[in-house]
């Protein structure tokens, strides 16, 4: 259970008073949900407000504040024009205070005439004479104007000073909180405790506090990436401490295999191989993430793999993001698995009465050597004689802390995650902490490089008339429609047009596949396609989960600059599975920003994964790494792998001191770091694996 002091921070935001469910739903567009979310909205600047001491120094076009006394109220004679008070400063020195359609008895009430009062907000000029329209800031009382005033980013309907008060009191409810980081580490960094780094990042008084690199704002981002990498180590240390058992076949199922298959391993698959033949013979569980490229000969790395533990009369299963994916898997599987005498089977949402039934009765009796299906089965209940393997095709869906939780429906079974999206290390850390990995860093060989062109949208007939003749030739070719907002219904829009307009040229050999139809429709379409029946097929982002249609090889993406980099790779890996010249035609439109200029040359220079993806790394940053918010690497709120990477290396090797000192966070460090993940929201971790 969260701790109760940090009830006040896990509040609606509504329990502040003067936040009601009008400007509740107004701050939700901020991110701002609950009161503890005020404080990570962090100020972008700050306005300084020091006292003038005469209007004579005001600085024209900026914010200043004066001390000045009323002198005369004039009300205007026109609607258009403003409502004006006259004021001046103890030199005799005049401006004048401009107001727009308010009250009179307000301003009145406000600036009685002969009276002192603080002014603060925008200084104009007109005619020669100072001006100020509408004052932040009128008050009797110095102390009420902030010196420097935080700058936040706003929504319609939220004004900055509302941002500010609300701060403010979310900042009161922030109790005080154990430090849970090194005396030592704080000194030698200078870092300020916790709660006076927050007090800090909501005060900037100098542009070196805006910065990311600032004490008190990588404080906070060390404290986030000590979280995240505690609530990981932890996961991982639990999982793995349960013994697991050891796991050396006979190595005949994978001879026989070997034996059979129409090329040799590559030698990266080889390496991949032997890591994880190792770690299953050690006693303790195997979690591995093994990562390659489209077309890098995954598949044949997770049967074998699955066929150690088969040779020692275990069961195995392999999960699919997708159905289409899983039938996929069972496709290139089953037959294999059938020559050599064991039984894989297909279990989907698809798969209903009598077949389902056997199906989950001879997997219970053990009778099922081979389970192959989707993520959504393991949520179901359904149970092996004895699961010794898991295999977790991710595609780039993440979400770890659930596939790990996942394997617990195994007794001590082995994990193994595998990943088309290469990752570079600072986020693999991020997201799977210290999970061994893998890589299959070479390509089969003979495998041609794709012809990729970058040729502007308006180019799109031109093209259209040189796939014609492809196309008769038997070619097969995927049009991808632009991904034009995060919505689905704007893109289906999008693909829809594109289709019919394709259609009226090549009729009905063209298909559309998209995210909204359902699975049984896709599969038909994607049994068109791979027949041949269908030879241009327009689709939304769908078919960049790993499809496989050896055949297609040309693919042509439209609106291509809409699209991130590792997005582009996963399309392009489409028509790159066999050994026939393919060619990726990425179609831009206008206006083309320099990100997606570069973007866009990267593609066209190199087809290295990992290279691809260490230069969007750069380009863009952590937050949007894969283009999806869901991908489990860009819910940061403070740090940012682009400026923190060192940082987190660092959390790591402190996270793993920790575990081995106190895994159960028990000792006051320990209890201090349970706030700490209760804080950053890894109840799960805490929840899950650590008791009391
Ligand atoms: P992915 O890593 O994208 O899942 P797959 O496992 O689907 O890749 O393999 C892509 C294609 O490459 C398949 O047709 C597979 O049979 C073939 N393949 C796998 N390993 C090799 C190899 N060592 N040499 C040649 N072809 C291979
Ligand atoms: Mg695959």
């Amino acid at each position: 259970m969260r701790p109760s002091f940090l009830f006040p921070l896990f509040s609606n935001i509504t329990n502040i008073s003067g936040v009601g469910d009008k400007t509740a739903k107004l701050l939700a567009n901020l991110g701002i949900n609950k009161i503890g979310d005020a404080i990570w909205h962090f100020p972008h600047s700050f306005i300084k407000r020091k006292l003038k001491n005469s209007l004579k120094n005001a600085t024209i076009g900026e914010v200043n504040t004066f001390c000045v006394k009323i002198i005369e109220h004039i009300a205007p004679q026109r609607k258009s024009q403003p409502y004006r008070v006259w004021a001046e400063d103890e030199a005799g020195e005049q401006i004048s205070l401009c107001f727009f359609k308010v009250y009179e008895t307000s301003i009145e009430k406000n600036l009685p005439v002969g009276e002192k009062r603080y002014i603060s907000g925008k200084v104009e000029k007109f005619n020669n004479i100072l001006q100020m329209s509408h004052p932040d800031y009128i008050t009797k009382n110095l102390n009420e104007i902030p010196q420097y005033e935080p700058v936040y980013g706003l929504t319609a309907g939220i004004s900055n000073k509302f941002i500010n008060k609300l701060t403010n009191q979310a900042l009161q409810r922030v109790p005080i909180l154990a430090e849970w980081q090194e005396p030592v580490f704080l000194k030698q960094n200078k870092f300020p405790s916790f709660n006076q780094a927050i007090i800090d990042v909501h005060n900037p008084k100098n542009m070196n506090d805006l910065l990311p690199t600032s004490l008190s704002r990588t404080r906070l981002a060390y404290d986030e990436l000590l979280a995240n990498q505690l609530a990981l180590a932890i996961v991982r240390q639990k999982v793995k401490k349960q013994k697991g058992r050891k796991i050396a076949g006979n190595g005949l199922l994978r001879k026989k295999v070997i034996d059979a298959l129409p090329f040799r391993l590559t030698d990266a698959q080889e390496t991949v191989l032997k890591e994880i033949f190792a770690d299953q013979s050690s006693d303790s569980r195997m979690l591995r993430l093994l990562q390659g490229d489209v077309g890098s000969g995954k598949t044949i790395v997770a049967l074998l793999t699955m066929l150690n533990a088969v040779e020692c009369g275990y069961q195995a299963t392999i999960m699919a993001p997708t159905e289409i994916l899983a039938k996929q898997h069972f496709e290139s599987i089953a037959p294999i698995c059938e020559t050599i005498g064991i039984r894989a089977e297909l279990l989907i949402g698809k798969t209903k009465g009598k077949t389902r039934a056997a199906i989950i009765q001879d997997l219970a009796d053990g009778k099922i050597d081979i389970l192959i299906g989707t993520h959504a089965l393991f949520v179901e209940d359904v149970t092996f004689k004895d699961l010794a393997c898991v295999i977790i095709d991710e595609q780039h869906r993440f979400g770890v802390h659930q596939r790990l939780n996942l394997a617990n429906k195994g007794n001590k079974a082995d994990i193994l995650v595998m990943t088309a999206t290469p990752i570079p290390r600072s986020l693999i850390l991020t997201a799977f902490g210290d999970m061994e990995y893998s890589k299959i860093t070479q390509l089969p060989e003979g495998r041609k490089p794709v012809d990729t062109r970058v040729m502007p949208l308006n180019k799109a007939d031109d093209i259209i008339a040189a796939l014609k003749s492809k196309l008769d030739n038997g070619t097969r070719a995927y049009w991808v429609c632009p991904l034009v907002e995060e919505s689905e219904k704007i893109d289906l829009a999008a693909a829809e047009k594109r289709f019919k307009y394709l259609q009226d040229i090549f009729g009905d050999k063209v298909g559309i596949i998209h995210g909204k139809m359902k699975e049984k429709q896709k599969d038909e379409i994607m049994e068109q396609f791979k027949s041949g029946k269908i030879n241009l097929l327009v689709a939304t982002t769908v078919i960049e989960v790993g499809v496989n249609v050896p055949e297609a090889t040309i693919i042509i993406i439209e609106h291509a600059e809409r699209f991130g980099l590792a997005q582009l790779h996963q399309l392009r890996g489409r028509v790159k599975r066999g050994n026939s010249a393919a060619s990726c035609l990425l179609l831009y439109g206008f206006p083309l920003s320099d990100t997606a200029r570069a973007r866009l040359k990267i593609m066209k220079d190199t087809e290295d994964g990992f290279l691809i993806a260490e230069e969007d790394l750069k380009l863009r940053g952590s937050g949007e790494i894969l283009g999806t918010k869901q991908s489990g690497f860009s819910n940061f709120k403070i740090a940012d792998m682009s400026v923190h990477q060192k940082l987190l290396i660092t959390a790591n090797k402190d996270a793993k001191m920790i575990i081995e000192q106190d895994i159960d966070l028990k000792s006051p460090r320990g209890e201090a770091l349970r706030t700490l993940l209760y804080l950053f929201e890894k109840d799960d971790a805490v929840k899950t694996y650590l008791a009391g």
